[in-house]
């Protein structure tokens, strides 16, 4: 594979964008038995045993929502989105509450949950007009947030964040603890892409910042992205060649930084001192990608 196989990339449906303008189309989907609706609770979904509950509209039309979401086709089958108005709230319906980072479903069903939830997560923060204040109106089936003061309307956001495998001259790798990580808990550096900055100039200011390590700029290497709705991430996963190695970390980003060799990681998380990223980030497969395979399996 040219480019990293990431778990929250793998969306199996058809977005059908082309249907969101149609006047009346969720309502008309909700009438339909055969419409399937997923149920969103922050960053939590409706499951049953392992899988998403995928429920019928009937079961759904008594909750209090947030917004409503067209999801897209899949299987022949259109897939809505429903936002729970609170979600701290416990809604009347007979099922569990999974989290995405932890939810091990089939690629299909993980892609319409990564879409939902990072509308979901959207919708809940995005309430007003930038402009004037108004509150928004939900419209295109969940695409968009209408102020009907001043007609302007406001598109779902995703912000660009850089993570990369930075390694040294001896192919160590750098992992970093962040100060309110638990004692042991590693990972690469990452950090949000600033306004007028392209993806490699953020990934070479990023590592100088953050630990003080400066990077051959014609080694920084494009390895994948995926969505991380926390609240609206767009991961870039980069890999690159210090050509410096002294750490001098930035105290209130970086609590601890290390370059490790293969046999010290392998070593350290076999003995419960090192702990890596959970395997559905992209951090997890950056740093599985220069062990070269499963670390800790
Ligand atoms: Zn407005």
């Amino acid at each position: 594979m040219r480019f990293l196989d990431l778990p929250f990339a793998r969306a199996a449906h058809d977005r059908a964008a082309h249907r969101r303008a149609t006047p009346g189309l969720l309502d008309d989907l909700l009438k339909e038995q055969g419409t399937r609706v997923l149920v969103v609770r922050g960053t939590r979904v409706a499951t049953v045993g392992s899988r998403v509950a995928f429920l019928p509209p009937d079961d759904v039309a008594h909750l209090a929502t947030r917004a409503l979401l067209y999801l897209g086709e899949a299987d022949g089958v259109s897939h809505l989105g429903l936002v729970l108005a609170d979600a701290e709230a416990e809604p009347d319906l007979d099922v569990e509450w999974t989290g995405l980072r932890t939810l091990d479903a089939p690629d299909l069903e993980v892609g319409l949950v990564v879409e939902a939830v990072a509308l979901a997560q959207w919708h809940t923060v995005h309430t007003h007009c930038p402009l004037c204040g108004t509150r928004t109106e939900v419209t295109q089936a969940g695409w968009v947030r209408h102020c009907p003061a001043d007609e302007s309307n406001h598109f779902p956001r995703t912000d660009p964040a850089v993570i990369m495998a930075i390694t040294d001259a001896d192919d160590r790798l750098l992992l970093a603890r962040g100060p309110q990580w638990d004692l042991g808990r590693r990972s690469v550096l990452a950090g949000f892409v600033e306004p007028g900055e392209g993806l490699e100039q953020a990934v070479a200011r990023e590592t100088a910042e953050e630990v003080g390590v400066l990077l051959d700029p014609a080694s920084i290497e494009y390895r994948g992205s995926q969505s991380w709705p926390f609240p609206a991430s767009l991961m870039l996963g980069f890999r690159a060649r210090a050509t410096t190695t002294e750490l001098t970390r930035q105290e209130d980003e970086i609590a601890e930084a290390d370059w490790f060799t293969r046999d010290e990681v392998a070593t350290a998380v076999a003995d419960g001192h090192l702990g890596l990223p959970g395997r559905s980030s992209i951090a997890r497969s950056l740093i599985e990608e220069w062990f070269g395979g499963p670390v800790g399996a």
